[in-house]
């Protein structure tokens, strides 16, 4: 195969551009990239919607960290129907709308009523005599879009710290097609970690007893681990010995079974 094939569609890559392996709008690390000889401009354009699905999920970390957007734009939540959130001079600010109509949010734009919609967020607000809390839930990593963004960051990792040729090989046909077109069910491993700073890393990846490739990655404040075999043998083993491996640790595999 020659040296400017691309990793994803096996076809040939023209050299032009670079794939982020961590989205910038996350702050991926400098230089934590794919050359355009390694990943192709179509296939690059083409998982812009999976970063999205990736990026929407840490919205709220994202902002409370500041972390610029691409031309270091600063950080807002607009993709939730009653939730804005922007950079003010004194920090971040957000708004949550409960209210059944729209109303105007703190920075002028119209907010969208409380709906119910996958996006929306129901907040809680509670008053004490000098103390204002507002407390909400948000689902995380629900979407198989999210997921393959995920599985995408793990591939593009195998390829930057071990080599461009294993992840031209035959070996990850079910990755790609996962990736690419959403066949199959692959699973992530996810926990929350100890400390909640934001922090973005991806450590080498190392091969299992079974010989799968393992890569583990935090975003934001979430740990990732993703088995690139096939079979994902090794998730499967982790989930049996899970309480050993991670005890009390907030962890629990994507998706969820229902
Ligand atoms: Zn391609």
């Amino acid at each position: 195969m020659s040296s400017d094939t691309c990793i994803w569609c096996l076809q040939h890559a023209d050299g032009n551009g670079e794939e982020h392996i961590i989205p910038e709008a996350l702050g991926c690390p400098p230089g934590f990239v794919l050359p355009g000889t390694v990943v192709c401009r179509k296939c690059n354009n083409g998982f812009a919607d999976l970063d999205s699905a990736v990026i929407d999920e840490f919205d709220f970390q994202v902002l409370m960290a500041g972390i610029p957007r691409k031309k270091r734009r600063p950080p807002v939540i607009r993709s939730r129907g009653n939730v804005v959130g922007t950079i003010e001079e004194d920090g971040p600010a957000i708004s949550f709308n409960m209210n059944p109509v729209p109303i105007t949010a703190h920075d002028g734009s119209r907010l969208a009523p409380y709906r119910g919609s996958r996006r929306d967020i129901r907040a809680t607000f509670t008053h004490d005599e000098n103390l204002s809390r507002i407390s909400f839930d948000a689902p995380f990593g629900q979407n198989q879009k999210f997921l393959r963004g995920i599985t995408k960051i793990a591939f593009s990792s195998l390829a930057y710290f071990l080599s461009v040729q294993l992840a031209r090989s035959p070996t990850f046909f079910s990755i790609r097609g996962f990736v690419k077109h959403g066949e199959g069910d692959r699973h992530v491993l996810i926990s929350s970690s100890d400390d909640n700073h934001y922090f973005n890393c991806v450590w080498p990846p190392y091969i299992s007893c079974s010989g799968s490739y393992i890569v583990t990655f935090r975003l934001a404040s979430v740990e990732f681990l993703v088995d690139l075999s096939e079979e994902e043998s090794y998730i499967r083993k982790i989930q049996a010995a899970a309480q050993e491996c991670f005890g009390e640790k907030n962890w629990c595999i994507l998706p969820l079974e229902t």
